[in-house]
């Protein structure tokens, strides 16, 4: 064998090593005719090459059976010249790092079923959508969904978004909202540490409180998020927040010292936010209800 010949063949096994292959055997030409076990093809061999070729478009995988086999497409094992040599880091093995990984799934195994688990809040506002759902969202600007920590201890829930809210897509973002700000600052938390939301997400026409129809589009995704969240207390602000959590009727006034079980949480109510500005009065009862609020969430 000349010494180009040996260079040549020498290369090739490098090659074929560092792909994996560390065996090489002759098999006697002679033995080589008819050797294959596999029949010749049966008479549906074109239909079955071309649901093959279906097989492979879809992307499915093909578990091929012995007449697939029959008639294989000739694969050309190598380029018709030696390769070039690929230089692969010192400290890792050639072989090892070209080889293929394992696949670590089999065609015979069940994925793993996907976790389930309470949504995030992400994922309901991303059902929520552009919601057109009912009458409110013709002259919303924006749906208001929600602000706060999706971990909160402690949850608001108010009646529906006024004009500030709409116009900027925040909960109890007005005069309301910086009342509401006050209040939560007076029990020692910042307003970033709850969350705050509403029974409808859409404003409803000159701030008139939701109509039962819309309450019942709406208020799903408020007990998803309830849910989503988790919260040790929920504090319904105002009357058509405490009936549509709790299903009371019954005045604020009437109710407001008292805890209620709502799922997992303890839920209680104050007077809105928007009454106290307009009954300054009032401000006693709320800030009574926030000390009460503050106790609750010391007691772990
Ligand atoms: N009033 C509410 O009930 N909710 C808001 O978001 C603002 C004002």
């Amino acid at each position: 064998m000349d010494d180009r010949l040996r260079q040549d063949l020498s290369n090739w096994l490098e090659f074929y090593r560092e792909l994996g292959i560390e065996e090489f055997y002759r098999r006697n030409p002679d033995t080589l005719v008819n050797a294959s076990p596999i029949p010749p093809p049966a008479a549906p061999l074109a239909a079955t090459r071309s649901d093959a070729t279906a097989e492979t478009r879809s992307g499915a995988p093909i578990l091929r059976t012995a007449t697939h086999l029959a008639a294989p497409e000739p694969t050309p094992l190598a380029p018709a010249s030696p390769p070039p040599r690929v230089e692969v880091p010192a400290t890792v093995p050639a072989a090892a790092a070209i080889r293929p990984p394992v696949a670590s799934f089999s065609l015979f195994e069940t994925p793993a079923p996907k976790p389930t688990g309470p949504e995030t809040l992400e994922q309901i506002r991303a059902d929520l959508g552009d919601c057109q759902r009912c009458k409110l969202a013709g002259g919303r600007k924006t749906i208001v969904f929600g602000e706060g920590n999706p971990h909160a201890e402690l949850v608001f829930v108010g009646e529906g978004p006024g004009a500030d809210e709409d116009e900027q897509g925040l909960p109890f973002a007005g005069r309301a909202g910086q009342l509401l700000n006050r209040m939560i600052q007076a029990i020692s938390m910042k307003r970033e540490e709850v969350y705050i939301c509403n029974i409808v997400k859409c404003r409803p026409p000159g701030n008139r409180t939701p109509e039962k129809d819309e309450i019942e589009t709406c208020s799903p995704f408020l007990f998803r998020q309830l849910e989503s969240i988790k919260p040790r207390l929920i504090c319904c602000l105002g009357a058509p927040a405490v009936k549509t959590v709790l299903g009371i009727k019954e005045g604020i006034t009437k109710i407001h010292g008292q805890f209620y079980d709502f799922a997992n949480s303890k839920a209680r109510a104050t007077v809105h936010p928007a009454y106290v500005l307009r009954n300054p009065r009032e401000e006693k009862i709320l800030r009574e209800d926030f000390e009460k609020i503050r106790e609750f969430l010391k007691g772990k």
